[in-house]
């Protein structure tokens, strides 16, 4: 396994990364909540932890992904009150929405995506346990609520002693706390809301709880590496660690914190508060989502992206252009090469320590711009190349290796014709033609046991008036 170096936001440098049980790795990301259309900026965190379990797999370790969905809050309810809805619906609309995205990005590496609501029973015994431990307190109105001056490393993760804010800080006077800085665990019913039974009464969870009820349940009460946006280590991050830690009596909870800058628009982060949000949905639509895919990776994980809304897309599809173009005359080249010319030693040599090159950069904090930057040139040079089709196979899968490292690992080209699936579709070609010519005999069983190989394969026909059609649908990938 490849020596992996990330930066953690609780130790506030760049550490070596050592899983707990490798070749294993334990991932979670703070998903999205579901009230209304995502924006650019949930589109990074998507894509920038998407590379890093890419990669993380690629170098040969074995990482299960879990990317919460708050199916339930706040926002949820207030905007399905606005329009009518019912809030548990309206979230499974935009789920859906939000996969489709994810599709379309090329956003693969998720291996699971729990609704906070199907955590019910987990996020209860969460909350007794921290009630046991003496962390949590019920309010008059049948709330719970964390007391935070029980749990001192409150304030680590985000570098700030709570305490010391306080004096000065706005906050609104909440009479069932018994500190400002408390959170809550659970909600007491309001009339209307949905809510469930308890042993505190009617009531719903608390937004943090959910991350930390999900993660015992799924990694265990100390796991590897928690991903999310920079705005969400206060007071999100620091609630779950919080919770976690008191609930299980085992720290840290977490071995890697990982954080994404945020996308700007004018400086200032988009909100809907504030105005300035571009809709992920446009954009893919606007600039193609590959050329979005590559907007985000051309930066480091950790700045700020500035998004202009015309000028970022534009150059985005132009840039991607100028790697997607090349690596298409490559694979059609592929596609009917047989006897050509070999690539200068020299050359072939170079192709390979493009890629370890690119390896290094990405094991060192996820250096996705310094990569691109190696792949921009060795675009440059296939171009100079000219005429390619006299090269060998072998040659051309040599020009061909950078372009599929970032296939693989960056998770960009999905739209190149000949890439994999130019591969996997001539070889299901010829199952299909064998199982065609079964049919022509009379031969079904044999017809039927080709199907049915390929079924196991999750690659499934259907026989149309036009010929067989065929799908990949891997069952493991649907995590919803
Ligand atoms: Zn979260």
């Amino acid at each position: 396994m490849r020596r992996v170096r990330l930066y953690d936001s609780l130790h506030r440098e760049v550490r070596l990364f050592q899983p707990r049980f490798p070749p294993r790795v334990g991932m979670f990301v703070c998903g999205v909540t579901t009230y209304d259309d995502a924006h650019i900026g949930h589109g990074r965190f998507a894509v920038v932890f998407d590379v890093l379990a890419r990669a993380l797999r690629r170098w040969g370790y074995r990482v299960f992904y879990v990317q919460n969905v708050t199916n339930l809050d706040d926002k949820v309810i207030a905007r399905a009150g606005e329009t009518g809805d019912d809030p548990l619906e309206r979230s499974a609309r935009y789920f859906r929405a939000w996969r489709e995205q994810m599709d379309a990005l090329n956003v693969r590496s998720v291996d699971h995506y729990p609704f906070a609501t199907d955590y019910l029973p987990e996020i209860v015994d969460q909350i007794r346990d921290l009630e046991r431990a003496g962390f949590a307190y019920r309010a008059e109105d049948g709330s719970v609520y964390y007391e935070v001056a029980r749990f001192p490393p409150y304030g680590q993760l985000s570098g700030q002693n709570v305490q010391a804010l306080r004096p000065g800080a706005r906050v609104e006077l909440d009479r069932r706390k018994r500190s400002p800085e408390d959170f809550v665990l659970w909600k007491a019913a309001t009339p209307g809301e949905p809510s469930w039974e308890s042993p505190w009464g009617p009531g719903r969870p608390g937004w943090h709880i959910e991350d930390t009820a999900i993660t015992g349940r799924l990694l265990g009460p100390q796991y590897d590496i928690h991903g999310g946006g920079i705005d969400l280590i206060f007071p999100h991050h620091e609630a779950e660690i919080a919770q976690a830690e008191g609930a299980s009596g085992k720290s840290p909870l977490v071995e890697y914190w990982l954080h994404n800058g945020l996308v700007q628009m004018n400086g200032e982060k988009m909100s809907k508060s504030l105005g300035n949000v571009a809709s992920l949905e446009a954009a893919i639509a606007t600039a193609g989502a590959m050329p979005l895919r590559l907007y985000y990776l051309n930066a480091h994980y950790r700045s700020p992206l500035d998004f202009q809304p015309e000028a970022s897309l534009r150059e985005a599809r132009e840039s991607y252009e100028r790697l997607r173009g090349p690596f298409a005359r490559v694979t059609a080249s592929l596609a009917s090469a047989s006897a050509g010319s070999e690539l200068p030693d020299a050359l072939a040599q170079h192709a390979n320590s493009v890629v370890e090159q690119m390896d290094d950069l990405l094991a060192d904090d996820l250096r996705s711009r310094e990569a691109l930057a190696l792949l921009f040139q060795w675009a440059r040079t296939v171009n100079e190349l000219g005429e390619l089709s006299g090269y060998s196979a072998l040659a051309l899968e040599s020009l061909a290796a950078p372009f599929r490292w970032a296939e693989v690992t960056l998770g960009l080209f999905a739209d190149v014709a000949g890439a994999d699936a130019g591969a996997l579709d001539a070889a299901v070609r010829v199952a299909i033609d064998a199982r065609s010519r079964a049919r022509a005999r009379g031969d079904y069983g044999e017809a039927d046991r080709i199907r049915d190989e390929l079924a196991r394969a999750e690659i499934h026909l259907e026989d149309g008036p036009s010929g067989t059609r065929w799908t990949y649908r891997p069952s493991s990938s649907d995590g919803s």
